[in-house]
């Protein structure tokens, strides 16, 4: 409680800088989910005021009320907490799941299922550990903190966006590699070169992050017909408990975009929502998957 009583007074001189920002909001435009009524939703309910509200379900922990603050006060956190009230929260212990493998040690953190000839191809210069974040992703969602023991390993590749900041604190960020990196590393270039794809660049990075790999993706991708930087509705549990309004900001997002475009995201989880709603779409890995195969 004492997180979200702190984030929730941080306020107070404000005009709500924001809302402006807020995906949900700016497209829904229904009031509780601005950012800092979410926060005061939550701190209402944990105090007892109020009885639950499925509004605490309208995040989807994307980080732009964060990141556009000017004392990055994080709302979606506050929200985030204030969900598990009722189910309580206990912190979750991550397990990974080792597939061999030789030399430094590897976790590849994504919510699709490892392919396994990608996973071969990758056990030769590395001892490959996956983790399933679909395993944890609705614990985290609903309130949870996530505990991963990073130490054992010497990089860390991220296909899945949506349970990050629970995972990577900032100490660790010399050992992530994202996995449109990887593909740069291992001397992917221009890989769709002359074809219409958008890409998207997911939310939950910082401004500097995206930048950084939106001229990564460029140079392993070519140029897209549109780049995306902004969320789509496919995380923090948004999906599962509001998919009318997820749904709904995935077709603003990609408004123009033709469904036969190939999306190409740099988030498992923004695969699995894009496909879902009628999209083509790929991660980074699967172009690697794909020449395994
Ligand atoms: S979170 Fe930041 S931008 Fe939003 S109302 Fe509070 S102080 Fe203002
Ligand atoms: S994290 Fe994103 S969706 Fe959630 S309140 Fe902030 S801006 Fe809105």
């Amino acid at each position: 409680m004492h997180d979200v009583v702190k984030t929730f007074t941080r306020c107070a001189l404000c005009p709500g800088v924001c809302v402006t920002y807020c995906p949900i909001y700016m497209n829904t435009h229904i009031r509780a989910s601005a950012p800092n009524n979410l926060a005061r939703l939550g701190l209402k309910y944990l105090k007892g005021y109020e009885s639950y509200d499925p509004a605490l379900w309208l995040c989807t922990g994307c980080r732009e009320c964060e990141y556009n603050c000017p004392i990055s006060n994080p709302l979606w956190n506050a929200a985030r907490i204030s969900r598990g009230k009722k189910s309580r929260v206990e912190a979750v212990k991550v397990e990974t799941k080792n597939l061999g493998g030789r030399g430094s040690s590897l976790l590849v953190v994504s919510s699709i299922i490892p392919d396994q000839a990608l996973v071969e191809y990758l056990k030769q210069f590395y001892s490959i550990h996956w983790l399933d974040t679909g395993s944890i992703y609705m614990a985290y969602w609903s309130g949870s903190e996530v505990q991963l023991n990073l130490d054992a390993f010497d990089y860390i590749i991220i296909d899945d966006l949506d349970v990050t900041p629970a995972l990577i604190p900032g100490k660790l960020k010399g050992k992530v590699i994202y996995s449109i990196q990887l593909l740069e590393m291992m001397g992917y270039r221009s890989i769709l070169e002359n074809k219409a794809f958008v890409l998207h660049v997911p939310c939950k990075i910082s401004v500097d992050g995206k930048e950084l790999l939106i001229n990564v993706s460029y140079k392993v991708l070519g140029k897209p017909i549109r780049t995306i930087s902004k969320c789509i509705g496919g995380g923090g549990g948004l999906p599962e408990k509001h998919p009318v309004i997820a749904s709904e900001l995935v077709h603003s997002a990609m408004k123009g975009s033709r469904k036969d475009y190939l999306v190409v995201t740099l988030c498992s989880r923004a695969k699995t929502h894009l496909l879902s709603s009628g999209y083509q779409a790929k991660t980074p890995l699967d172009f690697i998957a794909g020449d395994m195969n």
